[in-house]
């Protein structure tokens, strides 16, 4: 009996020695992909759900692994949340970004890229400044982009947080306030934050229809935009029937595969074409 019970005990041991191994491993791999710049994205469209035009596009970062193949970002972003490596995943994917837009600025004229970014970024006192001399340097508009935000509960440092916020908001960018609802983030947080835009987090939007508390939810989470002056946006629809009904409640914008998948660069530039000539 206690034999078993340390037998256990051993082999909890080791798989706990083995799961820090491995996250170590990925630590270091992670490191290298970024100074390598091993990373790409995809485009999804954010849709205007009265004309039913695609405004903007989100862009998700994927990772290219030597060996594992395409590493998800709900993999490695929290981890680089954890190790601190977020600050240059955050530069990695504003590079990227600028390059993308500088390169194809005609074809994106009339359409909005939608950055993510961490909260624990807005902590960095030189980010405002930092990013704003970025988009200078490839002779960007600021208007061209909105940043959503992630982890508004890291938010420690509120007052540094809001002055880059300000900052930025100055210069012309959007904010947005992504997975609302989700977690614990304080409505002063997001209040002071001051944003363009709130993500309605995909968990509400996934059970619309089958719980009705994520309806109420998703109903006062609507008009709580509409009473802030910002822009609601539900992400994760999935179904025609989510989509007539976060109509019906008046949500501004959505996202979503049942409008569209995160597709390749070059493919959200040919889609914006299309739409654009009128189909
Ligand atoms: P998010 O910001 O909430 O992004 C939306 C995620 O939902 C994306 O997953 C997208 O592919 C997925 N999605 C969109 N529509 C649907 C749908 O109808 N159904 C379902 N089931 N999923 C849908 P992805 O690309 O795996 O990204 C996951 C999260 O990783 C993002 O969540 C975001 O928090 C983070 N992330 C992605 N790219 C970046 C980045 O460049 N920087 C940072 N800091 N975080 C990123
Ligand atoms: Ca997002
Ligand atoms: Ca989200
Ligand atoms: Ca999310």
């Amino acid at each position: 009996e206690n034999g078993t019970a340390s037998a256990l005990w051993s082999e909890y041991q080791t798989g706990w020695v083995e799961q820090q191994q491995d996250q170590l491993y990925l630590v270091v791999e992670l490191t290298q992909a970024i100074r390598h710049r091993r990373f790409e994205f995809v485009v999804q469209p954010k849709v205007d759900l009265s004309s039913m035009a695609i405004h903007s596009g989100e862009v998700l970062l994927r990772w290219h692994h030597p060996e594992k193949g395409s590493i998800g970002p709900d993999v490695f972003i929290p981890l680089a949340e954890r190790v601190g490596l977020i600050f240059k995943l955050t530069q990695v994917v504003l590079n990227l970004t600028f390059e993308w837009v500088a390169l194809h600025r005609a074809a994106l004229k009339s359409c909005s890229l939608a950055i993510n970014i961490s909260a624990r970024d807005l902590l960095q006192p030189a980010f405002a400044q930092d990013t704003l001399a970025l988009c200078q340097k490839y002779q960007l508009e600021p208007a061209r982009f909105i940043l959503e935000i992630t982890e508004t509960t890291a938010l420690s440092d509120k007052a540094m947080a809001i002055e880059n916020a300000d900052l930025l908001r100055a210069a012309g960018f959007s904010l947005s306030i992504d997975d609302f609802g989700a977690g614990y983030s304080s409505m002063q947080n997001i209040h002071r934050l001051a944003p363009q835009e709130i993500k309605i987090d995909r968990q509400f939007v996934r059970e619309l229809t089958i719980n009705s508390t994520h309806e109420t939810l998703c109903r006062s989470l609507i008009t709580l935009s509409q009473d802030l002056h910002t822009c609601a946006t539900a992400e994760g629809i999935e179904t025609a029937e989510q989509l007539a009904l976060l109509k019906q409640w008046g949500c501004h914008s959505g996202q979503g595969y049942y409008l569209y998948r995160p597709l390749a660069p070059d493919d959200f530039l040919t889609l914006l074409r299309t739409q654009q000539n009128g189909h």
